[in-house]
């Protein structure tokens, strides 16, 4: 009866419903379009497919009490089967559930039901820097110094709740409506333990990683001040500093610290992104000596950006 009524609203509100229930369909049969939280009673209607991730697909979720529009991250258990996938999504929500910062993507809820688990979160209407990247392909240095701020402060916050990041990423950098920056994704992330401040062991392949992680030297927080340089250096120039054709070449340049700073760059620029990716973890800039860095006081540093920042270069006085 369920699929019969489906199919029959499909026919009276056009192809577009049609395409995604078809796309839902085929890939994901158990999700309904009502998924219903048992525990607090909440219906959720599932709406727009956001996009999709190591293991979850994710989907606009209106919470149908407040109309509240989220951001659910859906988890078929399928997927889970493996003790150490089920620990490491626990992980992820113990983890992430304890943050609460406005540039952090703020944590709403989470509950399960027979097939999925479903985590809810603030919506990001505006995706990722990668979007915005994919339009413009290089940032101004006042958007930049924006972004920039936006990332240390969520990243300030994260540590001193003494978490690392460990996978900081333009994709993991979410944009809400406003324009505001929300670090995302805390499925690598770790808590640094009271007796050892560093940590040696990672699960996945960070994106922007740090030599000593490379070399197996433990990761401490110096690892996301090392992605905070990548991410730098990528909205200004348009590619990541060790990008190559293979994971072996960049993994080569990146223990040989080998990299071009275009010539464009402004010299505050330059010296942040030299500072920041030392290869000695030691000696990179903290997230306060980073904020203190002339890089934030040579130029323009916005109170805001306009959402036509996503695709067109904005004008500065
Ligand atoms: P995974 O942890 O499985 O890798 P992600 O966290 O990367 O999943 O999410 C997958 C995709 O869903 C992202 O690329 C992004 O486009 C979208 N997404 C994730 N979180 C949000 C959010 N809070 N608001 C809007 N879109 C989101």
């Amino acid at each position: 009866y369920e699929h019969r009524h489906r199919s029959q609203s499909q026919s009276y509100q056009g192809n577009n419903v049609a395409g995604k229930v078809q796309d839902d369909v085929n890939n994901n049969p158990e999700v309904q379009e009502y998924i219903i939280d048992r525990g607090t009673k909440t219906t959720y209607l599932k709406g727009k497919f956001l996009g999709k991730g190591g293991f979850a697909r994710c989907y606009e979720m209106t919470d149908l009490t407040t109309n509240v529009v989220y951001a659910g991250k859906i988890i078929p258990k399928s997927r889970l089967a493996k003790p150490h996938q089920k620990e490491k999504i626990a992980r992820e929500v113990d983890l992430h559930s304890k943050l609460d910062h406005s540039n952090v993507v703020k944590f709403h809820h989470y509950f399960e039901d027979d097939n999925n688990v479903y985590i809810v979160l603030e919506n990001c209407t505006r995706k990722s820097l990668v979007h915005v990247l994919k339009h413009r392909r290089t940032l101004t240095e006042p958007e930049v110094r924006y972004y920039m701020v936006h990332l240390v402060y969520g990243c300030r916050y994260v540590h001193s709740q003494k978490v690392i990041h460990r996978d900081l990423k333009l994709g993991n950098m979410l944009l809400n409506e406003e324009m505001q920056v929300k670090i995302g994704d805390l499925g690598l992330a770790t808590r640094v333990e009271a007796t050892t401040n560093r940590k040696i062991t990672i699960c996945g392949t960070p994106n922007y990683i740090a030599p000593e992680v490379l070399n197996k030297e433990g990761h401490g927080y110096e690892a996301d001040f090392w992605a905070i340089g990548c991410i730098m250096y990528a909205l200004l120039v348009g590619r990541p500093p060790f990008e190559t054709a293979t994971l072996k070449d960049t993994y080569a340049r990146i223990s040989a610290n080998r990299y071009t700073l275009p010539s464009y760059l402004s010299s505050s620029a330059r010296s942040l992104i030299i500072q920041l990716l030392n290869p000695d973890p030691s000696l990179r800039p903290t997230l306060d000596a980073t904020l203190q860095h002339p890089f934030f006081s040579s130029g323009l540093l916005p109170k805001s950006l306009p959402g036509s920042c996503c695709t067109h270069q904005p004008k500065f006085p």
